[in-house]
């Protein structure tokens, strides 16, 4: 099984060196980890934040552990050339429609939380998002209407197909989870999404044991503050995820904790092909200091372990020994403590 490790800039390498230490620990057999350089250090090396040779590497592993991408020296340069297209390109060039964000308060942090204590402690969910479609890809443009005034439209669109795939994703997130599945829509006025809901609908008939309800989302984005832990897998568009994701996020409380999956349709020889990364950026302030946390990568590695690679147990193993590490005080900056990024790393190692 192949792993392509590609650790981009600013603290990607320092908390991608913590993931693959991990992922080697466990010792397993069969396991291949080929990096690759991406984003603005692949540019300043060839050129080019996405070279050929990186998206080969990407495009033939089973899974790609992502550090960061991001770099002040490259804010100048044409758009295409800027760092973040590499994450734009490889989702695009590798067709990943499915966004999933666990979002967990672990044991001890509730506290952390922008949400009371009590309320926090319950949150145990993951945002399933899709990437490809809706009103950020829909036709757009600027037009003068009849009385001279200028007007700029976006077109909001779903297609069946691309419902249906990002749901399948949802239902089989659900069966692996609690098996509470709430999609999030606005049936009541958007066409989309009444689309979105008819096809969610006749998905569901295919995971009879997971249990559907459908939630407008000016109501989710409420329920979210008010009760999050009712929530188990939440699926919805681009636009409503963008957002309700983001939501779920600062619920939880720290940046360095979140990971995040990126799902294809293709299938590997043991789950689905994906790109696993930290929600986090290149953070620059701190980079080369060795004061960032690695766990929220650590924790995408883990996903990618269950989900490309089929290996459930050792993705438990992992997101254990993460949460022990913090049930036993070791927090790093973004929580309040001192633990830099090594000893962090070791710290979890010492408990896999
Ligand atoms: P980008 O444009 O690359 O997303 P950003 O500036 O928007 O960058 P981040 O890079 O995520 O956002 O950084 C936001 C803040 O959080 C920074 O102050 C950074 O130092 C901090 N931060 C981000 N990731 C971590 C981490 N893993 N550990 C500790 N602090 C972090
Ligand atoms: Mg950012």
């Amino acid at each position: 099984m192949k792993i392509a490790v590609l650790p981009g800039d600013g603290i990607g390498p320092e908390v991608t060196r913590e993931a693959v230490r991990v992922i080697e620990a466990l010792g397993l057999p069969d396991i291949e980890m080929k990096e690759a350089p991406v984003g603005g250090a692949a540019y300043k090396a060839y050129g080019h934040p996405l070279p050929p040779e990186t998206l080969e590497i990407a495009s033939l592993s089973d899974g790609i552990l992502f550090g960061a991408v991001g770099d002040p020296d490259c804010d100048s340069l044409e758009r295409h050339l800027r760092p973040e297209q590499a994450i734009l390109g490889l989702r695009k060039a590798l067709t990943l429609f499915a966004n999933l964000r666990p979002a967990k308060v672990f044991a001890g942090l509730e506290s952390h939380s922008a949400l009371r204590p009590e309320v926090a402690g319950a949150i145990d969910m993951v945002i399933v998002r899709e990437l490809n479609g809706d009103v950020y890809f829909g036709e757009k443009g600027f037009r003068t209407a009849a009385n001279g005034d200028r007007e700029g439209y976006d077109v909001m669109s779903y297609s069946e197909s691309e419902v249906r795939r990002i749901a399948h994703v949802a239902f089989r997130t659900a069966m692996g989870r609690a098996r509470r599945l709430c999609s999030v829509d606005k049936a009541n006025v958007l066409e989309t999404s009444q689309l979105w809901r008819d096809v969610v609908i006749e998905v569901a008939k295919e995971y009879p044991e997971v249990a559907l309800e459908h939630m407008y989302v000016d109501n989710a984005a409420m329920q979210l503050v008010r009760a999050p832990g009712k929530f188990d897998v939440v699926l919805t568009g681009n636009l409503f995820g963008d957002i309700l994701s983001d939501q779920a996020s600062m619920c939880v409380g720290s940046i360095g904790l979140l990971a995040s999956a990126s799902l294809g349709e293709r299938q590997t020889a043991h789950g689905t092909f994906g790109l696993y990364e930290p929600i986090h950026g290149s953070a620059p302030d701190i980079a080369g200091q060795g004061l960032a946390n690695p766990m929220a990568t650590i924790l995408s590695a883990a996903m990618l372990l269950r989900h490309s690679l089929g290996l459930a147990s050792q993705a438990d193993r992992v997101e254990a020994a993460v949460a022990k590490t913090l049930a036993d005080g070791v927090l790093g900056r973004d929580l309040g403590g001192t633990a830099g990024t090594t000893e962090i790393g070791d710290a979890v190692l010492a408990r896999l």
